[in-house]
Parts: C-alpha cells; structure tokens; sequence
C-alpha cells in the first residue's frame, strides 16, 4: 500500500499543523479536542492526520511517515509511469526504468 505524496503546498499545511501540534497550548487543543491533560502522542498528532487525511483520503497513524512524503524530497513524477523518481536528481525511474527527458541537463 502507498501513500499518496504532497505537493508542496500541502505540505506546508501539514508542516503547520506538525509545528502547533509539538506546541500544542491550550487554545490548540481546545480547538482540536484534545485532552488538556495527559496528551498521548497519537493525540498530539490527530490534527495533522486528519488533515492528511483530508488532503489525500488516505488514512494514516504515523505522522512521521506523512512528513515524509513531501513530493520535492522525491523528484516530479515519472512521465511513464507516474511513480515519483526516488529522488530530484533520479537518472532513471526506479519502477520502470524510463529515462527522465530532463536529465540532460548536468
Ligand atoms: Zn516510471
């Protein structure tokens, strides 16, 4: 199972979210219905998975796994086959083997 990838305008959201969850004051957790008391980590971390969640209708539990699905730390998707190269700089599509036209460049 994959999960589905940020572009970078939602992952600045999420990036946000993650940032006021590790604060996580009081206001925040009223907002978001926290416990104020006793925050286990799974709650601290609800809001950026519903967001997630929202953004990509995918479920996930693990926030740390969702931080890393930022679309630029891979590189564009493959022209063949969709998958995101394994990085930016990929000369060739892990999953396919297509040969990035842009890769000329360097
Ligand atoms: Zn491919």
């Amino acid at each position: 199972m994959e999960m589905p990838m940020l572009d970078e305008k939602e992952y600045q959201i999420i990036s946000e979210i993650w940032r006021q969850c590790g604060l996580a004051p009081k206001e925040w957790r009223l907002k978001h219905n926290l416990p104020l008391e006793n925050l286990s980590f799974e709650e601290r971390f609800r809001p950026m998975l519903n967001k997630y969640q929202e953004l990509t209708e995918f479920e996930e539990t693990n926030h740390i796994a969702i931080l890393h699905h930022r679309l630029s730390i891979y590189g564009e998707p493959c022209e063949n086959c969709r998958k995101p190269l394994r990085t930016p700089k990929a000369n060739f599509c892990a999953a396919c083997g297509k040969i990035p036209s842009k890769s000329s460049e360097n």
